[in-house]
């Protein structure tokens, strides 16, 4: 593998060294590695097949001369999962998720750590400083203990401490600094430069970058294995990338994965990016939004989230506001509230649990998809960028467990039999589904079983749900309108004759707007009345809540 590290301030081309960090014309510190990719282009997809499944298997396009296989934990190969339940209940059925939960460390700073760590190894370094909010830290003090390095790991006191403590379970001397993250960046950067050691240098470290692209190379070999080949090109990408965002490398590094496969002839376009931050701290999205070339820093980040808590981007900044608008994307931000939620309904339709900074990815395409700036027709990756932390109570709210107490009686069944009573009531609310897409009633099952127990009886049109409702009379009714032989509003109006079935509470979701002479038509016999693809709002749950006493 031959590649030069090319300048991109000045153009000025140096051969590669990894400990030498700026420009020798310029001194710049924003350079990058370019490889031959016209012959890589024409070379490299036959040898592929064949070949080891982690990200060295594009090592042609990596900054390392001798991949040391023993240094390895299995980095990249990372499913791309569709989001089938998300999907349907965001009305985009093309929702795709990168997981890099599964990376070794579970983040995607484990493919950073395994390059650079391989690369510093390579050139005899044994020593090594990184500033963190977290994750970084945990994925380089695992590849340094592998590779018999030794790290200092700087990270700002609000990391959670089951963090820190994974970070020095490896090995590693973790030094905990109360302040922002941009002042432990300092302190780390000093320390480095008084004890001449190697500091990890973020964005700006040339196998950082390097290592994030191959997201790209993945997503689009997995998409092409999925969707099959572009319309003139052997792969193909899909229309956004979605990535919650604190310092930028990720997506400065996914988007030369997929620029490269474009130069090389493998895919026509690169993806809209979607960089997404939390509200609390969102330079880069605010400084987007209103137009400058250069970030305002947050001085005083207030989110959370502290995996995302970069107040100052720098320049990295100025590249991705580039990339975002060279792709038509956008910079978005969310609350950490939205966050939270958002991780809670991934766990709940795709169970998939992700840390609360993943979450903002998810909240940000949400928010997203509702805004009409992602198309229902759009085939997007998000990436579910890391780590299950112990859920925080916060996300869960309230009543999640059951206490129960075993209690002593005669017989050891007796009470086991009295424990179960205690688990759950014998007798749940019935709820009827009356719905004449399978989809959809499975979605309203899911959304409702997910937030309590209920007993779900279901029926695929108007007239299996009437006799459904008469012969069961379940404690409540959630109906479509438009269906096959029985339309919905006339079964509300059978319901409605009948003494029986007269009071039972009704539900209507529907993808239609209903005219003036429709809504009087179900006037006064419904409790409620909502559009499908509005789920997300509470209110659905919480109408199900207040009619079932
Ligand atoms: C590091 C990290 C981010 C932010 O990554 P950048 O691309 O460096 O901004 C997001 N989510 C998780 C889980 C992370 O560890
Ligand atoms: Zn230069």
């Amino acid at each position: 593998m031959s590649f030069i590290i090319k300048c991109l301030d000045c153009g000025h081309n140096a051969p590669y060294y990894p400990t030498s960090t700026t420009c020798p014309k310029c001194n710049s510190q924003w350079r990058e590695a370019e490889y031959d990719y016209e012959l890589i282009g024409k070379t490299l997809l036959s040898k592929l097949v064949g070949r080891s499944s982690d990200l060295w298997r594009y090592k042609e396009l990596l900054p390392v001369r001798n991949p040391n296989i023993s240094l390895s934990l299995g980095e990249g190969n990372t499913p791309l999962v569709r989001a089938v339940n998300l999907g349907m209940m965001l009305g985009c059925p093309n929702i795709y998720i990168k997981d890099e939960r599964q990376g070794p460390t579970a983040s995607f700073k484990d493919r950073q750590a395994a390059v650079t760590i391989a690369a510093l190894k390579e050139a005899g370094i044994t020593e090594l400083v990184a500033a963190s909010t977290g994750n970084v830290a945990i994925a380089y003090s695992a590849y340094a203990s592998r590779a018999g390095m030794k790290l200092w790991a700087f990270v700002t006191s609000l990391v959670p401490g089951v963090k820190m403590r994974e970070i020095a379970l490896y090995g590693s001397q973790v030094i905990k600094i109360t302040g922002s993250y941009d002042q432990c960046k300092q302190v780390a950067a000093e320390f480095a430069r008084q004890r001449k050691l190697y500091l990890d240098m973020g964005a700006r470290t040339i196998t950082s970058i390097e290592a994030m692209k191959t997201i790209a190379f993945e997503i689009s070999e997995q998409l092409t294995a999925i969707q099959g080949a572009g319309e003139a090109t052997p792969w193909r990408t899909p229309d956004w990338y979605v990535q919650a965002i604190s310092g930028g490398m990720g997506p400065i590094g996914v988007y030369k994965g997929f620029r490269e496969m474009q130069q090389m002839g493998w895919t026509d376009k690169i993806p809209a990016f979607a960089p997404i931050q939390t509200e609390g701290c969102a330079p880069m999205v605010n400084s987007w939004k209103k137009g400058l070339e250069k970030a305002e820093p947050v001085l005083n980040p207030k989110t959370r989230i502290e995996t995302l808590a970069t107040g100052d981007p720098g320049r990295a900044y100025e590249f991705l506001r580039a990339h975002v608008n060279n792709t038509n994307g956008v910079f978005e931000s969310v609350s950490d509230e939205d966050a939270h939620r958002a991780m809670h309904v991934l766990a709940k339709m795709e169970g998939i649990s992700a840390e609360p900074a993943a979450g903002v990815a998810f909240a940000g395409l949400f928010k997203l998809i509702r805004a009409g700036v992602i198309k229902p027709s759009d085939t997007v990756v998000v990436n579910c960028t890391g780590h299950t932390l112990p859920a925080e109570p916060i996300v869960l709210g309230d009543n999640w467990s059951r206490d129960v107490k075993f209690p002593s009686t005669e017989t050891p069944q007796e009470g086991l039999l009295s424990a179960l009573t205690e688990v759950a009531p014998e007798r749940f609310p019935k709820i009827a589904i009356v719905e004449d897409t399978t989809e959809a009633r499975r979605l309203i099952r899911r959304i409702l079983q997910s937030q309590g127990n209920f007993t779900i009886l279901e029926a695929a049109n108007g007239r299996e749900g009437l006799e459904l409702i008469q012969s069961e009379l379940p404690d409540l009714v959630v109906i479509d309108l438009m269906m096959p032989e029985m339309d919905g509003f006339t079964v509300i109006e059978e319901l409605r004759k009948k003494q029986e079935t007269a009071t039972i509470p009704v539900i209507v979701v529907t993808a239609k707007e209903l005219t003036p002479d429709e809504k009087s038509r179900l006037g006064g016999h419904i409790q409620a009345l909502l559009q499908k693809g509005d789920f997300l709002n509470d209110e659905f749950l919480e109408e199900v809540k207040s009619l079932i006493k």
